[in-house]
């Protein structure tokens, strides 16, 4: 219980703040993947999509702090009804958040009006870690909240479960989108289970063949039991959206107001031939 609470002790902001210094200088020593100049102005722009969630969050993370804790003092939730220790209860909540997670972000591939903001993280065309910090701030306070809401109210997970769940999260989100040369015996190994960098890149493709795939944040098996899991080698894949590959298109104030634009879906099928 002391190390959760010493754990939940960090402040979330300055540890993406600091895992954004670690990778973005791993990924300037280290060999990478990919190569690609401008890694300042593209991490100067994905950077300033977190500032408006910041921005955003100062009055939003309080109302999702205050739903959450009063569906706990009503002691709303299965997880009310039965009596397991709190570790059990921590893997259980990361596992329940994860999968509402999935089905959130299924939908988002799926009902056009929720694609218009799902689509800025899917928009970057030159991934790196920081590719992680490129998602609408609407979508994430919008959507992706209320699928912790709901989460929270259904299973009866609290705040401390919910901060370990961050803790667990933002790091794999980092590892997931870093430009580095995983080995592929992960994916074949732990890519059973956990969702691996290179799983989670088939999700970038272009391709909507395979847009459409891989749709889980830590446990890929959810798309292996509900049938969306896909594979692609990392090195064939082309990043992005094809509607997006401009550079003006890459820029922060258009994406951000890209979701009340009317850009067409660009069936890439370059990737078939
Ligand atoms: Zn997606
Ligand atoms: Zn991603």
């Amino acid at each position: 219980m002391e190390i959760i609470q010493t754990l939940l002790n960090i402040n979330l902001d300055y540890l993406i703040l600091i895992l954004i210094v670690i990778f973005f200088t791993l990924e300037q020593v280290l060999g990478t993947q990919f190569k690609f100049n401008n890694r300042l102005h593209h991490l100067y722009h994905n950077f300033l999509m977190y500032v408006a969630l910041f921005l955003l969050n100062i009055f939003w993370a309080g109302l999702i702090v205050f739903t959450i804790q009063w569906f706990n003092t009503q002691e709303i939730g299965l997880l009310y009804w039965i009596e397991i220790p709190l570790w059990s209860k921590i893997f259980l909540g990361i596992l329940m958040y994860d999968l509402s997670s999935y089905w959130f972000h299924r939908t988002a591939h799926y009902l056009p009006v929720i694609w218009r903001f799902h689509r800025v993280h899917h928009s970057d065309t030159t991934m790196d870690s920081t590719t992680f910090l490129r998602a609408h701030p609407l979508e994430l306070m919008l959507w992706f909240s209320v699928s912790e809401i709901l989460t929270s109210a259904i299973f009866g997970l609290d705040l401390t479960i919910l901060g370990v769940y961050y803790l667990v999260l933002f790091p794999m989100f980092f590892l997931e989108h870093a430009n580095f040369k995983y080995p592929k015996w992960l994916d074949n190994t732990i890519g059973l289970i956990i969702t691996t960098p290179n799983l989670h890149k088939v999700h970038h493709e272009q391709d909507e063949f395979y847009t459409n795939s891989n749709y889980a944040d830590i446990f890929i098996f959810w798309d292996r039991l509900f049938g969306t899991f896909k594979y692609k080698p990392t090195e064939q894949i082309n990043f992005g959206l094809e509607e997006f590959d401009e550079p003006k298109k890459q820029t922060f104030w258009y994406l951000l107001k890209s979701p009340f634009l009317n850009i067409r879906r660009i069936q890439s099928d370059k990737n078939n031939l």
